[in-house]
């Protein structure tokens, strides 16, 4: 039998930085800083206290080694890490190109190595976008935070081994659901080591549910979204990319997840291989399962990733559901009244530590306060009748939290944290009806143009706002004329050059990427590359088959299945578990168990399922070589197969999408 293989799947939005880096982007030319981008980087300079040296201080404090250049090998050409590349960042003064404020945050997170940060306590900073904390047990070493990629921990251990007791590894903690947290954990321990209960994986409470389904059912989109968020195809420079606010960059290695063993369910203490540790939930926050941790044996404090030196996401570009600024304060809050004047040092598991209970009890006041008034001043502005872009456009900071470093907005943004909060509690809607219905993007576009007197007439009065500086307006009219002709090079061009300066000018990482790389892709066009099958054996195997089927669902394409309906039972032997796969009217639903009057009934094992969508083997050939039994009508199995869609994984972002 011929099926065509459709399982195929989808890439995690955080493994994006797989591709190679594209030889279109030498062909992109990207421009020098326009004298108004000179003026505003030149003005970031008088507004906040660069005078203030204590982050540069707290970051090379307790240096014990590095790895030279910062270079992890893989398995290929393309290096795991390379901070060579970023050499560029060695002189203290900003170019044009790049927001000084950026460049400052670009060059603490460019400071890499093993550093001691209490008695016992050390942490792998810079080799990864986040950090690896390792506090030195009776027996061995517990290893909080994995990093993304097993080849970046593993790098990260051997550093620590080459200059500390190279003791056992007892526990790992995972302190929260991102893969930039446990995607490593291969690097650290063996799938062996584990089973034969001499290590321990400790995690908060739903880790697992949301370490892989969070980027699951809107994952095509978050992947090719997340491209822009981070930059991965643009070269780092003084014209490209310059870190991501939050660390450099995403380790270009292999994903692999270990499941935990020991679940945090409360807020307890624990003494793990000699070792006090008061755990502190921080459920919907950072992320969907958290936890801070407190060492009272070192007066240390661990934040996770609740506080860092920057402001975070309540939205994060690549696109998520929105996070709570209320809760994350609150908890913020408690970590405060629990710990913070028993603390010494405060870590996190990005940047670098606070030293001092003063400091850390002060800081943890102002994140705390960073996060309750953007939740609450915007709920006020939105009361108030204000939409999303007015908002953004009047929340600014008191001064007390806008000269802090530690809450500039170099990952998250004030701006774009106002309008989640709106989305959060109002969703899209600003209540104009105007805008209930408005035309869709392209047809609104050539309308647009037609009024305003042709693409040309734009374009002329453009320019003239581009020379004044007014690459905001500009940005915003080229991208009408390119949505209502896509191939008016011009238009594309003089948009391409106000996003860039746009992105000199941007004080966040992020928002430099974002603006970068749309400019490039209007230069040069969305990439040709062929997304990577990222989608590791670990993390689907921590998928569940709810997942799985919620996921087909997805992957139903309504029109093709009009008229359809089908029931298909599925028989998975070896985990023992049941569906029944209902269509009709274009909707895929089931239900756990077999039904009767089914059309056709699979036998199959779940390592099988994996093996098709991992594409080590195809259902045909499965089916064929007796691995899937069909009984009833295997028609109808084709069939299905036939009806569900590929996502496109380069989808056009900036100019409209191909029908
Ligand atoms: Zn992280």
């Amino acid at each position: 039998m011929a099926a065509p293989v459709v399982l195929r799947w989808i890439t995690p939005a955080v493994l994006v930085t797989t591709l190679a880096a594209s030889s279109l982007v030498a062909l992109a030319q990207p421009r020098d800083a326009e004298s108004a981008t000179r003026e505003a980087n030149a003005g970031v300079l008088d507004s906040l206290p660069f005078s203030d040296r204590q982050d540069f201080e707290d970051a090379r404090r307790g240096f014990v080694a590095t790895l030279p250049d910062g270079l992890i090998a893989g398995s290929g050409p393309t290096p795991v890490w390379n901070m060579k590349a970023y050499e560029f960042l060695d002189r203290d003064e900003a170019p044009a190109t790049v927001n000084p404020s950026l460049w400052r945050q670009a060059r603490l997170n460019a400071t890499h190595g093993l550093f001691k940060v209490a008695d016992r306590v050390y942490q792998v900073r810079g080799l990864d976008i986040a950090n690896m904390t390792i506090i030195e047990g009776e027996q061995g070493i517990i290893v909080l935070d994995t990093l993304l990629t097993a080849e970046a921990a593993r790098a990260a251990l051997d550093l620590y081994y080459g200059n500390r007791p190279r003791k056992p590894v007892t526990a790992v903690i995972y302190s929260h659901s991102h893969a930039d947290h446990f995607g490593g954990v291969k690097g650290v321990v063996s799938e062996a080591e584990i089973k034969a209960g001499g290590v321990k994986i400790y995690a908060p409470d739903g880790f697992m549910e949301h370490a892989v389904a969070e980027n699951v059912i809107a994952g095509n989109a978050m992947s090719r979204r997340a491209q822009y968020m981070y930059g991965p195809l643009l070269p780092p420079g003084e014209k490209g990319q310059v870190d991501t606010g939050l660390g450099k960059n995403l380790s270009r290695g292999t994903l692999t997840l270990l499941a935990p063993t020991d679940l945090i369910r409360k807020n307890e203490t624990r003494t793990i291989d000699g070792v006090e540790i008061a755990f502190q939930l921080t459920p919907g926050t950072e992320a969907p399962a958290e936890m801070n941790m407190y060492f009272p044996q070192f007066r240390v404090l661990d934040m996770a990733e609740n506080t860092t030196h920057n402001m975070h996401n309540l939205y994060t570009l690549r696109g998520a559901e929105i996070r709570d600024g209320n809760a994350w304060s609150r908890y913020i809050g408690e970590a405060l009244q629990l710990f913070g004047p028993k603390s010494d040092v405060l870590i996190a598991q990005h940047h670098w530590p606070t030293f001092g209970s003063e400091k850390i009890v002060a800081y943890l006041k102002k994140q705390r306060d960073l996060y309750k008034f953007i939740n609450d001043q915007s709920l006020r502005l939105l009361n108030q009748g204000l939409t999303p872009a007015e908002i953004a456009e009047t929340l600014r900071l008191p001064a007390s939290l806008a000269q802090e470093w530690a809450l500039r907005g170099y990952y998250g943004t004030l701006r774009h944290n106002a309008r989640a909060v709106y989305q959060k509690y109002l969703g899209w809607y600003d209540s104009n009806p105007a805008n209930l219905d408005p035309l869709p993007p392209a047809a609104a576009a050539r309308k647009t143009v037609e009024y305003m007197g042709g693409a040309d007439a734009v374009i002329a009065r453009a320019r003239e706002d581009f020379r004044r500086g007014g690459y905001r307006w500009v940005a915003s009219v080229m991208k009408e004329v390119v949505f209502a002709d896509p191939g008016n090079s011009q238009a594309r061009e003089l948009e391409a050059a106000a996003l860039e300066q746009l992105g000199y000018q941007a004080e966040a990482g992020t928002w430099r990427n974002e603006y970068l790389v749309g400019a490039l892709e209007l230069r040069t066009g969305a990439p040709k590359l062929r997304a990577p099958s990222t989608l590791t054996a670990d993390t689907l195997a921590a998928l569940s088959l709810d997942n799985f089927f919620d996921l087909l669902g997805v992957r139903l394409n309504g029109p093709r299945a009009e008229g359809k309906s089908m029931l298909i039972n599925w028989n998975f032997t070896d985990v023992d578990e049941q569906y029944a796969l209902n269509l009709e009217n274009s909707a895929l639903t089931y239900t756990h168990g077999l039904a009767e009057g089914a059309q056709a009934s699979l036998m199959l094992t779940r390592a099988t399922l994996d093996s098709i969508v991992l594409k080590q083997t195809t259902f045909a050939a499965a089916a064929a070589s007796g691995r899937i039994a069909v009984a009833g009508d295997p028609g109808k199995v084709i069939e299905l197969l036939g009806l569900f869609d590929d996502f496109d994984p380069m989808f056009e972002i900036v100019a409209p999408k191909q029908p």
